[in-house]
């Protein structure tokens, strides 16, 4: 293996194998320093474990409306190690595929924790490697409370730890990942309690997603504590109390979830023997060119702090190698209008701003289509979650600036629109477009 590079990279998840595998097809010598298994984050212990486990939870949906379609059959029972070890047994094909990528590509694959001995030298381990280019893409580690007993719950790592269904559950957290772990595991047949320190889940989307959120998850059956915020975790024979701060108490818990966010992998970096600084919530700041303040040291994704999303750091790491090692001045992630999926039961997707958002750039320029309906897929079950669509446009030719959808389909729908909001689309243009018949999608293009 060598140790002079012209692209080093540290971090072997989304953006790092992305940037390596992008450089090496351009010709450049690379390789990526990862002492876990190569996928990072996303593969081993976030979207994709997580989409399985959602699919799982549905499922268990689908059983309990099957009746109302006139399958008549016994209660199903659910055997939670049996999906966990499927799953693992797929991602580990997932792991062996990112190695062969790798491979084919040429990319030296260095198996350890990488520290900078200086802004162009990594020591791994005891062995030194030096690049005219590094980048930093180490991602992130979920979030802790500084309380006592903390370390009894566990975190969404934890979660794809467990062999075993957890029967009575605490997710505490108002996030992405507290609102899709709350929904699983209601969905799985667990009992959940989803504890928000404010008002709401997910508080930064639209308002009227956020609230139609909190309808289905107690519809779901998820018990939702507001201004919940937890002081002090103990055990006793076996089974955990949460007391708040407030002074509520819940017990008989087998498991507290921590998802209150995540922070950025950096300690083992060394970063000031590069000359670099993370800001003050730890994060690594990069301009619009992925470039940090040390001028051949690159971050992307999770580390940098803006939109954790596998598909922006496989993007922010595409780009930069194209702009190294590909004479493309000018490539560069925009990070406007990026759209995103919540898989909650129903999910929810979203694209470009929000109404509190879009009111505070444009006043009262502004005008939002808006329409609740329940899908026709449960117009004959007894269960009847409701589907939310709303857009909001501004300007004479009503561009369109905002998507917002909860409801079945929800995830897979929101890509094409993205694209065609992305274009600029308008109103009129939704309009145009001949609606496909019967889905929750045609909702779109028929707004008034
Ligand atoms: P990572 O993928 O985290 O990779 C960083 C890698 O660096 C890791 O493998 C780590 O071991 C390694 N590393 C760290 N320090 C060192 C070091 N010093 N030396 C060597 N290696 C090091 N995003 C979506 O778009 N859709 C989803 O549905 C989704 N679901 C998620 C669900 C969960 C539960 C979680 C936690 C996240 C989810 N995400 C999702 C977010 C997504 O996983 C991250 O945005 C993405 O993985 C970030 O990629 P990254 O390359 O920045 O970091
Ligand atoms: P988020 O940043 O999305 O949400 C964490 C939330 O927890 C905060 O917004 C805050 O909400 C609340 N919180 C923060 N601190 C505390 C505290 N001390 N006690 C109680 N609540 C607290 O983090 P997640 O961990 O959910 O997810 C991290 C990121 O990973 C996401 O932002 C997303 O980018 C990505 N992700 C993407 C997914 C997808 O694409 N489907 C799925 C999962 C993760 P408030 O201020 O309202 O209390």
């Amino acid at each position: 293996m060598a140790s002079q590079y012209d692209y080093l990279v540290i971090g072997g998840g989304s953006g790092g194998i992305a940037s390596a595998n992008r450089a090496a097809s351009y010709g450049a010598r690379v390789a990526v320093i990862e002492y876990d298994r190569l996928g990072g984050t996303c593969v081993n212990r976030g979207c994709v474990p997580k989409k399985i486990m959602w699919y799982g939870s549905g499922y268990a949906e689908a059983f309990h409306e099957a009746k109302d379609y006139g399958f008549d059959s016994p209660k199903p029972t659910f055997d939670w190690s049996k999906l966990v070890e499927r799953r693992e047994t797929y991602i580990r094909r997932l792991n062996d595929i990112y190695k062969s990528g790798l491979d084919k590509n040429k990319v030296d694959s260095i198996v350890g924790t990488g520290s900078f001995v200086n802004a162009n030298t990594v020591d791994v381990d005891g062995t030194q490697y030096s690049a005219n280019h590094i980048l930093i893409a180490t991602g992130g580690y979920p979030t802790v409370p500084e309380i006592e007993g903390a370390e009894l719950g566990i975190t969404s790592d934890g979660f794809f730890e467990l062999t075993e269904q957890p029967k009575n559950v605490v997710v505490v957290g108002a996030g992405y990942i507290a609102v899709e772990l709350a929904g699983m595991l209601q969905g799985m047949g667990s009992n959940v309690k989803l504890l928000v320190r404010r008002d709401s889940p997910l508080r930064s989307f639209d308002h009227t997603i956020s609230e139609a959120l909190v309808k289905a998850i107690k519809d779901q059956g998820i018990e939702l504590l507001t201004q919940a915020t937890p002081s002090k975790l103990s055990k006793k024979d076996g089974s955990l109390t949460l007391e708040l701060e407030d002074g509520r108490q819940l017990d008989a818990l087998d498991t507290v979830i921590w998802a209150i966010g995540r922070h950025p992998a950096t300690e083992s970096l060394n970063l000031a023997n590069a000359g670099l600084i993370p800001n003050s919530r730890g994060f690594i700041e990069t301009n619009e060119f992925q470039k940090t303040a040390v001028n051949n040291i690159y971050a992307v994704g999770d580390v940098t702090g803006r939109a954790a999303l596998t598909p922006v750091a496989i993007a922010a790491g595409r780009r930069l190698s194209d702009r190294l090692f590909n004479n493309q001045s000018e490539a560069r992630l925009n990070y406007d209008t990026i759209p995103t999926v919540v898989f909650s039961h129903p999910p929810i997707g979203t694209v470009g701003l929000t109404e509190a958002e879009a009111r505070k750039e444009y006043g009262n320029g502004i005008n939002i289509y808006q329409s609740t309906f329940t899908p026709l897929r449960n117009g004959i079950t007894e269960n009847k979650p409701k589907a939310t669509f709303k857009l909001i446009v501004t300007g004479e030719n009503e561009r369109v600036i905002g998507c917002h959808i909860i409801g079945e389909g929800a995830d897979e729908l929101l890509q094409g629109f993205a694209v065609a909001m992305k274009m600029g689309a308008t109103k009129a243009d939704f309009d145009n477009t001949i609606a496909i018949h019967p889905t929750a999608a045609e909702e779109l293009v028929t707004l008034r």
